[in-house]
């Protein structure tokens, strides 16, 4: 059993590559935010959200879920909920944030798209002078939506396109290949982005080689079906294309049936850069701490991996290389200190 303490975790400098902010409302504010914006919600207390967390199956989810969603209407819900968030990883000593939004939803329910990026981007400017905490904004494509779409959502982007880290990829994989989505992650490559793609999480080991070979993405997001395919997992290691692995978010979505039979550790032993991260951190009920700790439990991770892990994250960050050197010198003083 790994010997790692929680306390330890805890007060690691750490980074999150892999959070939907759209998944992290707490309870109190999608209740507050209800209230303020007179939107109807079938919750009558944070309580009865934060029972409703407690999800059941995919449907319970999905009605919590939306009801998150419709509560976010102006450019102040944006900087609630990037504040409020960012508050609480601080409290975790979490150093660095790369947040995904999904726009398209959004604009879809009428938000105009400068309310929610200003929003966010005020809340992360905020957060980092009051805590020091970096966030960075990924601007996050739903797949089951046609590229047509894609490229129109990216279009109305370009005026804060200097302020957005990357271009990714979401939503229900299956029978949605990354294969749809080639000129869009071209277009974010003039941009100057750069590139993440959910693969490999419910889809099959093709759709992660599909996101590195026809998308050319930095980093995967999920990639734990490469394991299907031995030299997948090779090239993953030896091109240290990075992989933002959720263990608690895959074990909530039945990706796997326990923690303990997750492969982030074979995964790890095999040479791939793995990250661990938190997903949907309100509607898993798992911080970064709890993922890092509950993952190192099930897998009896040695001080040594769980250090590597973290470490890592810093390494596939999008952020720029002092700022990742300068962060990673702290994690290294922390743990070694
Ligand atoms: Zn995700």
């Amino acid at each position: 059993m790994s010997e790692t303490t929680y306390t330890k975790i805890h007060g690691a400098p750490k980074a999150d590559l892999h959070v939907h902010l759209e998944g992290t409302i707490s309870p109190e504010l999608m209740y507050g935010l209800a209230q303020r914006n007179h939107v109807d919600i079938p919750f009558d207390s944070p309580q009865a959200i934060a029972s409703a967390y407690e999800f059941r199956d995919l449907n319970a989810f999905l009605q919590v879920y939306y009801a998150g969603l419709r509560v976010l209407e102006n450019q102040q819900d944006f900087y609630d909920i990037t504040m409020d968030y960012l508050k609480r990883a601080h409290a975790e000593n979490t150093h660095y944030i790369e947040f995904y939004t999904s726009p398209q939803s959004h604009i879809e329910r009428g938000v105009p798209l400068a309310q929610v990026l200003d929003g966010i981007f005020a809340g992360c400017d905020d957060a980092y002078s009051k805590w020091g905490i970096k966030a960075n904004v990924i601007f996050g494509l739903q797949r089951h939506r046609t590229e047509a779409s894609a490229l129109a959502a990216i279009a109305q982007a370009e005026p804060h396109s200097s302020r957005i880290i990357a271009l990714g990829l979401g939503g229900p994989e299956r029978d949605n290949p990354p294969s749809r989505f080639v000129r869009a992650f071209e277009r974010a490559r003039e941009l100057g982005w750069r590139t993440t793609a959910h693969a490999g999480e419910e889809g099959p080991a093709d759709y992660v080689s599909q996101a590195i070979e026809l998308l050319r993405v930095d980093r995967i997001d999920h990639g734990v079906a490469a394991q299907q395919n031995a030299r997948l997992v090779i090239a993953l290691a030896a091109r240290r294309i990075p992989l933002t692995v959720c263990p608690v978010s895959n074990v909530k979505l039945k990706v796997f049936d326990k923690l303990e039979h997750h492969n982030a550790r074979y995964l790890l032993e095999s040479g791939c850069v793995i990250t661990i991260n938190t997903d949907d951190p309100s509607y898993f009920l798992a911080n970064l701490t709890d993922n890092l700790y509950q993952t190192s439990r099930a897998l009896d991770l040695s001080d040594d991996q769980i250090f590597q892990i973290i470490w890592n994250g810093f390494d596939g960050a999008f952020c720029d290389d002092a700022s990742k050197r300068r962060m990673q010198q702290a994690l290294n003083e922390y743990w070694h200190g």
